[in-house]
C-alpha cells in the first residue's frame, strides 16, 4: 500500500531537480537540472587501473577489481541522487540509475565473464522500511543484459545502527559481524560481482567479503554508484 501510495506521489509530485529543488529536471537520465548534472565529477576507473584504491584502507580482502561511477561528495548533486533512492521511496529511479552504470560499464562488466551479481544486503527491517534495497534495484539491467542472476537471499545482514551518519573510525566497529551467511553455493567458484551505491571505506564490503570462506569465489569484483575520496 505504501509502495503504491509513493508511486503516485511520483507521478503527481513537480518535476523538480532533487539537489536544488529549483529548476524543472532537464537531464535525460538524472533527476537533476543541466546546472547541477554539470557538478558532477566521473570517478577516473583508468586512473586506477580498476584496482581498490589506496584509500579504502579497510579492504584486505582480495578484490579482482574496483570501478566506481561517480564521486560521492557531501552537499553536491551525488548525495542528492543517492539519498532520493534510499529515502525517496523511488524504486523507478534506482533502476533508471541501474541503466546507466549498464550503458557505462558494459565493456568492462562482459570482459570480466561474470557469473552472478551480489547486491550489498540490507537489513530486512530496512527493506521494510525502504520497500526495496537500492543496490538490488540497481542491479537489474546488469543482471538482465548479461543473463545472469541476483543473488538477493544468500547472505543476510542483521539489524544494524545506519552508516550514514558515523565517522570513518566507527564504521569498523559497526560492520563487524554485520552479516550472515545462508548459503554460500550459488558463490562458489564463480566470478562475482558486489554492486553497492555508496563505498567509503571499504569497511562494509571487507565485512560483507569476510563472511564466506577465504577464496570460495573464482574471482570477486566491486562496481559501486559513487566512491568517496578520502578528504
Ligand atoms: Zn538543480
Amino acid at each position: 500500500m505504501r509502495q503504491y501510495l509513493n508511486a503516485l506521489t511520483a507521478v503527481f509530485y513537480p518535476n523538480v531537480c532533487v539537489h536544488c529543488k529549483q529548476n524543472n529536471v532537464v537531464h535525460a537520465f538524472l533527476p537533476l537540472c543541466f546546472a547541477c548534472a554539470s557538478q558532477i565529477r566521473n570517478y577516473n576507473n583508468t586512473e586506477t587501473e580498476f584496482k581498490v584504491p589506496q584509500t579504502l584502507t579497510a579492504v584486505s580482502v582480495s578484490v579482482n577489481s574496483f570501478c566506481a561511477l561517480w564521486y560521492f561528495e557531501k552537499t553536491k548533486p551525488v548525495q542528492s541522487i543517492i539519498e532520493h533512492i534510499k529515502y525517496g521511496h523511488n524504486p523507478q529511479l534506482a533502476k533508471q540509475i541501474g541503466t546507466l552504470l549498464w550503458q557505462h560499464f558494459e565493456a568492462h562488466l562482459r570482459m570480466l565473464h561474470i557469473d552472478a551479481i551480489l547486491p550489498m544486503p540490507i537489513s530486512s527491517l530496512r527493506k521494510r522500511q525502504r520497500g526495496y534495497n537500492q543496490a538490488e534495484l540497481l542491479g537489474k539491467t546488469i543482471s538482465k543484459q548479461l543473463g545472469i542472476p541476483l543473488l538477493n537471499a544468500s547472505i543476510i545482514r542483521k539489524p544494524q545502527q545506519s552508516q550514514t551518519r558515523l565517522g570513518r573510525s566507527h564504521r569498523f566497529y559497526n560492520t563487524e559481524g554485520a552479516f550472515c551467511v545462508k548459503t554460500t553455493a550459488p558463490l562458489a567458484s564463480k566470478n562475482i560481482l558486489i554492486l553497492d551505491d555508496v563505498c567509503t571505506t571499504g569497511a562494509t564490503l571487507e565485512a560483507l567479503i569476510n563472511t564466506w570462506e577465504k577464496n570460495i569465489c573464482k574471482t570477486i569484483h566491486v562496481l559501486v554508484l559513487a566512491y568517496t575520496p578520502l578528504q
